[in-house]
């Protein structure tokens, strides 16, 4: 099918809190060399806070706009404030939305991109959560088009994703923490370009079960 239902919403943040408590210490690791050792921390205290907050029925909008402001509320420093924002911007066209269209969902990715590029006054190619986050929304929208393949499409973004995430490693970064160690951040994997890479492939595992 080519849609994104309420529950799959759903089963997409509770299985997002499950992926990020599991790489709490990973995610924790890759922010010690280049950054202040709390990403996973902050990413499984903000999620948990995420399901605990969880509205109950299927406006996908709403449950999106929830996750947007436990993030905000939960987590301090970069990421909160960064995914925060991304969900609620990506969040607005959906209110009282149960069931969303391919189209619609390539549009959510795009705003949450631009909240966070906004917000962060940062672009594809700094180091950080973007590089995981625009190829994975490139990749929804170009497979999406071929025959309107939803498990597919949402594989395709994880792939992707994961792709940016690796394709981090040798950049410099130009903000956030680690931008402060200049070329002494290349050779290292970005942490939130990492959380963004398991939160899509949560996705797509939600979307498939
Ligand atoms: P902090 O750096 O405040 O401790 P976290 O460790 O939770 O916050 O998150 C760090 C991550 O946030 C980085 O790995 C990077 O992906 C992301 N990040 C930081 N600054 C920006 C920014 N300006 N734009 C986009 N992403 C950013
Ligand atoms: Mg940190
Ligand atoms: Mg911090």
């Amino acid at each position: 099918a080519g849609t994104v239902t309420g529950p799959m919403v759903r089963a997409w943040i509770e299985k997002s809190a499950e992926v990020l408590a599991e790489n709490r210490k990973y995610l924790t690791e890759l922010d010690s060399p280049i950054g202040d050792s709390d990403h996973g921390n902050n990413m499984d205290r903000g999620y948990k806070a995420v399901v605990e907050k969880l509205p109950e029925g299927d406006d996908i909008g709403a449950m999106l706009k929830s996750v947007a402001m436990s993030l905000i509320s939960k987590v301090g420093g970069a990421a909160g404030p960064l995914y925060g924002t991304m969900f609620l911007d990506g969040s607005k066209p959906l209110i009282g939305k149960t069931v969303v269209s391919g189209e619609e969902l390539a549009q959510f990715f795009a705003d949450a991109i631009n909240g966070v590029k906004k917000r962060g006054r940062s672009d594809v190619g700094m180091k950080t959560m973007l590089d995981a986050l625009a190829p994975a929304s490139d990749a929804f929208r170009a497979e999406f088009a071929k025959d309107g393949d939803m498990p597919a499409s949402l594989k395709a973004a994880a792939a992707a994703a994961k792709q940016g995430m690796e394709a981090t490693i040798p950049m410099q970064a130009q903000r956030g923490r680690a931008s402060y160690l200049g070329e002494r951040s290349i050779g290292h994997q970005d942490p939130g370009a990492t959380s963004s890479y398991l939160i899509l492939q949560a996705f797509s595992d939600a979307v498939e079960e």
